[in-house]
């Protein structure tokens, strides 16, 4: 007789003391901004979160609650802001391991080709060290969006220059900042 499968715990069995407790540890912030995890992370920088007797990674809860289901067969919950502990549910969707590349590769492109542009048009890289309490230097600039056309994540390249936040990165990255350099 075969012996029946044992189903995977699942986000639905929480309560609401416990989806209480999960938010609790959540900086919750603007619609459009990086909600980060508090508590404790894995190596990997998602946010760990222990209920029911079982320790779930952070951006899995958050899709299962909005959903109001469990995440999909093989599916992931994927970051569109490349921040693993963030919990925006703005920032994370339900995707296939394919979405998670595709996305990676189309930053990837897109940086490329604004990298190429500052390279090739050095006299537009005037003004920005000039501005008063600019945290990074042009030289810095270069760097991130170079380290990022190369497809390093925006925590990696952030802990090459502790003294700025990820969010700093994470706008050079996406053009935010020191547009005058793309
Ligand atoms: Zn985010």
């Amino acid at each position: 007789m075969e012996v029946p499968v044992k189903h995977a715990k699942s986000i639905l069995s929480f309560t609401q003391e416990d989806i209480n407790r999960f938010w609790s540890k959540v900086a919750i912030g603007d619609s459009n901004e990086c909600w980060e995890f508090r508590a404790g992370k894995d190596y990997d920088g998602y946010g760990i979160f222990y209920a029911q007797r079982t320790s779930w990674r952070s951006n899995r809860i958050v899709v299962a609650l909005t959903l109001r289901r469990d995440l999909g067969k093989d599916k992931q919950a994927c970051h569109k802001c490349d921040n693993p502990s963030c919990c925006n549910p703005n920032h994370i969707y339900e995707g296939s391991d394919l979405d998670n590349k595709r996305d990676a590769t189309e930053r990837q492109h897109y940086s490329q080709a604004q990298y190429k542009r500052a390279a090739e048009h050095p006299e537009t890289y005037l003004r920005g060290e000039d501005v008063h309490l600019a945290k990074l230097t042009e030289a810095e600039v270069l760097a991130i969006r170079k380290f990022w056309s190369e497809g390093y994540t925006i925590r990696s390249i952030q802990r090459l220059i502790p003294r700025v936040c990820w969010e700093t990165v994470s706008s050079v990255v996406k053009n935010k900042t020191w547009k005058h350099l793309l």
